[in-house]
């Protein structure tokens, strides 16, 4: 038997940056004779296996026959007579196709290292279009790799096309589609997965909410890239400059959701869209298993960011309710996450890239001179019961109304 390193640590090598998982392929092998070795089975659908003592993956080399929808819809066949290159012709990308045997030699029967130099995101054969899976993960590493330089084949972005219209997607499940979404927010350019998803048709399935945000108008005086869609865009690429939480990422590309269903009689002006966004990200975070943690940053940034916008006109007491309502005084990490998220907004509109957003030091200072006023003071000075709170409150609005 054999073993090969496969995938994305045989890419990422070649393209000197960071490998974070190993995956390998077994060729020769019966899952008995693995299992005798101290190999793990873990697969359920695929015979694969972990190490003994890496834990990494090693997956028998396998073929596949499509029989039914969807991801899962895959008869596969492995013996040992399954050879490596058989097994690299079932990947998604050339650059994904190809192996390294122990000696380091590079076994690369699809051209992948062609298509690496020359930045291409690469369909291996036409059994692509098999699984809708690989729509996802073209445009996720399209936005991992975007700063090198690398593009989609046309022809590969034809092949999803033709998938985004078979109606496949719908198959995806939730957590598939999540995975693919929340792996495309830790690389450079998480926007580059959206436009992707646009460009194949993909986005109105799988992401309807942000796909409706395109074709609506904005007021031109305060957004001069006009269309809604063209400035999610501008705003996901800010948050990735201006911070590395993925939360702070996914807020700043959802906190708009509500523009995409404000009536067209009172367009370009969207009154409503920080309070009608917030079902449609609750239904968005349902249908696609979204973590509490990031659903609730978004909440919050869709309902206050015209607020945190207006922070130069707004009185000391209204200040006050907006950091009672993000409830920094328990969560004090949430106060920078969300005016990142607002600061994004802001520099995410053409012409405004560096702009000066004194927004956020406001509310930084309002904050520091709520926190000096202290609760055992109140004490001291007589306060009792529900009155402790209202004092606070008060001695709170004057600290604030101080710093101005
Ligand atoms: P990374 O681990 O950096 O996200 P990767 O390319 O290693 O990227 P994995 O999901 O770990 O991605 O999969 C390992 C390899 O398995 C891929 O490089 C690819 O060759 C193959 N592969 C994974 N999923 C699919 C799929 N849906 N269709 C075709 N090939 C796939
Ligand atoms: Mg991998």
């Amino acid at each position: 038997m054999h073993r090969y390193l496969v995938g994305g640590a045989v890419r990422d090598r070649l393209l000197k940056i960071d490998v974070y998982d190993r995956d390998w392929v077994v060729v020769g092998a019966t899952p008995e004779e693995l299992v005798q070795q101290g190999y793990v089975a873990v697969g359920k659908e695929f015979p694969v296996f972990l190490h003994p003592k890496t834990k990494e993956e090693h997956a028998l080399a396998r073929t596949e026959r499509k029989v039914g929808a969807g991801y899962t819809g895959f008869e596969c066949y492995f013996a040992p007579d399954v050879t490596l290159e058989e097994d690299l012709l079932r990947r998604d990308l050339t650059i994904n196709a190809m192996a390294q045997d122990p000696d380091g030699t590079l076994i690369d029967p699809y051209r992948g290292q062609q298509d690496l130099n020359d930045r291409v995101l690469r369909h291996v054969s036409d059994a692509f279009i098999e699984d809708p899976l690989r729509v996802l993960r073209v445009a996720r590493f399209a936005a991992k790799l975007n700063h090198l330089g690398f593009t989609i084949a046309d022809e590969t972005l034809a092949l999803m096309r033709t998938i985004a219209q078979s109606g496949e997607l719908a198959h995806l499940t939730p957590e598939r589609v999540w995975q693919e979404w929340q792996k495309s927010l830790s690389t450079s350019d998480p926007q580059v997965f959206i436009e992707v998803l646009r460009e194949c048709g993909a986005l109105k399935v799988v992401l309807p909410e942000l796909d409706q945000l395109f074709g609506v108008p904005q007021p031109e005086k305060w957004h001069p890239e006009i269309d809604t869609g063209v400035h999610t865009i501008l705003v996901a690429k800010q948050a990735a400059l201006l911070s590395d939480s993925l939360p702070v990422r996914f807020a700043a590309q959802v906190h708009d959701l509500g523009k995409g269903i404000t009536p067209q009689s009172e367009w370009p002006s969207h009154k409503m869209h920080c309070h009608t966004g917030l079902k449609l990200i609750k239904a968005l975070c349902e249908r696609v298993r979204v973590p509490n943690e990031y659903r609730d940053l978004a909440l919050m940034v869709c309902e206050q960011h015209s607020n945190i916008h207006r922070a130069a006109e707004l009185r000391s007491e209204t200040k006050l309710k907006i950091l009672n309502k993000l409830d920094v005084w328990r969560k004090p990490e949430r106060l920078n996450d969300i005016l990142l998220c607002c600061m994004a907004d802001s520099l995410g509109r053409t012409g405004y890239e560096n702009y000066e957003y004194s927004q956020k030091g406001i509310f930084e200072t309002a904050y520091q001179a709520s926190l000096s006023v202290n609760v055992q003071d109140i004490i001291q000075d007589g306060f009792k019961g529900a009155a402790i709170r209202e004092e606070m409150e008060k001695r709170r609005v004057e600290a604030i109304e101080k710093t101005k």
